[in-house]
């Protein structure tokens, strides 16, 4: 058996959670789950968002499937998905954007997978605030040092990229486009403006391409990949991005693909990886049993194919696009007219997905 930790999370996430377990369970793939909580509920009882006991059994175990956290707005503890990331170096998060059939969209065979850096960029935390003494302090040193000189009522954000860190990240993109049997990898940036942090992402990703000459290597800026990505997505594969960017494209090709409840991902390090959709824990419809189960079970094949269950993996992949394609067992979301009365409830739709997977 393998122990893999699964995190309820709040929200919606004690059902989806449930839901994505049985469908993955449906395929006998030998996982003994250590169930653990994490988020406003378990706050309230054990007086933290983060029990030492989810923490230990990540460290245990190395593989979590991970339902959605609420972060309180303006009060309360941080982000705990930016902790997990940070605390477990997960320097890489993976979005695989694939068009099923049946799912509304404008689009049709789309199949990309995002590749975003986790750790660096305009994301690694280190800000000035607008009037503090270190912000002035900061400001009247670089104006001292430069040409160009910043307003004194500025805030200012650093965004630093490393070689080490550019160099996980792409190397972990090809890395998983030899494994995936993909054929290219494109790395993105805005190096013509950035010149000391994107161009050195550019610069490092040239290196890196070297190793692996067995697929193809192309880089393209940020602006024209969003205009490409919406008019030839089809010409793209496998796409590597700095933090920003990544967290932008992202949501730009879960748009392509028929919007978050379809959405799976994982973040990943060398030592542990956490599985979860890319949706957050939509408080509004907490305990309805109505949202759409399919983005956390499709992190759940992922998951799957990590630890090595590939036919397993296949088998609830198909499963779920069976269900999706026949239109019928799907949630609100999933249907033409969101108040159709034959959308099903988020466990119902578990049962439907679990029943294709029984008769393969
Ligand atoms: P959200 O993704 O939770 O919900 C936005 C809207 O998307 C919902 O109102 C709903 O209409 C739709 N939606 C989301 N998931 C769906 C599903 N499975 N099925 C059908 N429809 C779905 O985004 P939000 O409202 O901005 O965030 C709510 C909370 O979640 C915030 O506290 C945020 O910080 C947190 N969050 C957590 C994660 C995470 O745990 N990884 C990710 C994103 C947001």
């Amino acid at each position: 058996m393998t122990e893999v930790t699964l995190i309820t999370g709040d929200g919606i996430g004690p059902e989806i959670a449930e839901a994505a377990r049985r469908c993955i369970d449906s395929t006998e793939p030998g996982i003994n789950w250590d169930v653990k909580e994490a988020g406003i509920e378990v706050m309230e009882k054990a007086g933290t968002p983060l029990p030492k006991e989810t923490l230990a059994s990540i460290e245990k175990n190395s593989v979590a499937l991970k339902a959605p956290i609420t972060t309180p707005v303006g009060k309360g503890y941080r982000s705990l998905n930016v902790h997990l990331r940070r605390k477990y170096d997960l320097y890489a998060c993976l979005r695989p954007c694939k068009s099923y059939k049946g799912v509304r969209s404008k689009y049709t065979d789309i199949d990309l997978v995002i590749v975003r850096e986790n750790t660096e960029d305009l994301y690694a935390g280190i800000e000035f605030e607008k009037g503090k003494d270190d912000t002035d302090e900061l400001i009247d040193w670089l104006n001292n040092h430069r040409e160009s000189q910043i307003r004194k009522d500025s805030g200012i954000s650093i965004k630093p990229i490393s070689v080490t860190g550019t160099e996980k990240i792409v190397r972990f993109a090809f890395e998983y486009a030899r494994k995936m049997e993909r054929s290219k990898v494109t790395s993105v940036h805005k190096a013509n403006i950035m010149k000391f942090s994107d161009g050195l992402w550019l610069e490092v990703s040239r290196e890196v391409a070297k190793d692996y000459s067995d697929i193809e290597f192309e880089d393209r800026i940020v602006d024209n990949m969003c205009m490409q990505l919406i008019q030839k997505p089809e010409l793209y594969d496998v796409i590597v991005l700095p933090n920003l960017y990544g967290d932008i494209l992202s949501d730009l090709c879960a748009g392509l693909i028929g919007g978050l409840g379809v959405a799976p991902g994982a973040n990943i390090g060398d030592n542990a990886a956490i599985f979860e959709a890319t949706h957050g824990s939509a408080p509004k419809y907490k305990g309805q049993n109505k949202v759409n189960p399919t983005a956390l079970t499709l992190s759940g094949v992922m998951l799957l194919r990590h630890i090595g269950k590939l036919a397993e993996a296949d088998k609830l992949e198909n499963a779920v696009a069976s269900v999706i394609a026949e239109g019928k067992s799907v949630t609100y979301d999933m249907k033409d007219d969101r108040n159709d009365p034959t959308a099903v409830g988020t466990s119902e739709m578990a049962d439907a997905i679990i029943e294709k997977v029984k008769s393969s």
